[in-house]
């Protein structure tokens, strides 16, 4: 694995998509072949040794990171979605943005039961998001037992909405 530092690739943009805010864009990471390569690599190193049944991933940018580690370790990927886009029976769930509600869905049938799915998306900022994925992961009879971002930001205080599961990332931002 070529060694790079991956925060070259990642794209700062102040002030978006409101003010005050700083967004870590991982669209320059996709836009780059070894920054990519670098990023599968080390998922798959870092979930060499762990019993991994399969991946879940949250719409949009988390499904860009979840598909390529799925076929490289062989193992399904679980597209966790906005509600009315998955056209079967699901599981949902609705949970609390900071000025309204957004609910999310998965396939029932999908969720295996008894099975160990790693949970991802491609940044963990308040965690709001991936909480309420792994409790409709719980509800489907699987266990979560790591949650897992290409970037996370732990001043937004993800590590207690997020408790017991353990939360790694390939890089860490400490404020804005
Ligand atoms: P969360 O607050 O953890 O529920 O984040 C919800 C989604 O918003 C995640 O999928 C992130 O991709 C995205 N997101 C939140 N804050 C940022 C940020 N500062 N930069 C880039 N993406 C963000």
């Amino acid at each position: 694995m070529t060694n790079i530092n991956l925060d070259d690739y990642i794209r700062k943009v102040p002030d978006f998509p409101r003010k005050g805010i700083l967004f870590f864009d991982i669209t320059s990471i996709l836009a780059n072949p070894v920054a990519f390569r670098y990023c599968i690599d080390k998922m798959a190193e870092i979930y060499h040794d762990m019993r991994v049944d399969a991946i879940a991933a949250i719409e949009a940018r988390g499904f860009l990171f979840a598909a390529p580690f799925a076929y490289k370790l062989g193992i399904p990927v679980i597209p966790i979605r906005k509600k009315g886009k998955l056209p079967g029976v699901t599981l949902s769930k609705k949970y609390d943005l900071e000025y309204a509600q957004a609910e999310i869905e998965v396939h029932s049938s999908d969720v295996p039961r008894g099975k160990r799915i790693l949970l991802t998306d491609d940044l963990i900022a308040t965690g709001g998001t991936l909480n309420a994925a792994r409790a409709l992961l719980l509800e489907g009879g699987a266990e979560v037992p790591e949650i897992f971002g290409i970037v996370a930001l732990p001043f937004l205080n993800f590590k207690k909405i997020l408790d017991p599961t353990p939360v790694t990332s390939l890089i860490e931002y400490q404020s804005e």
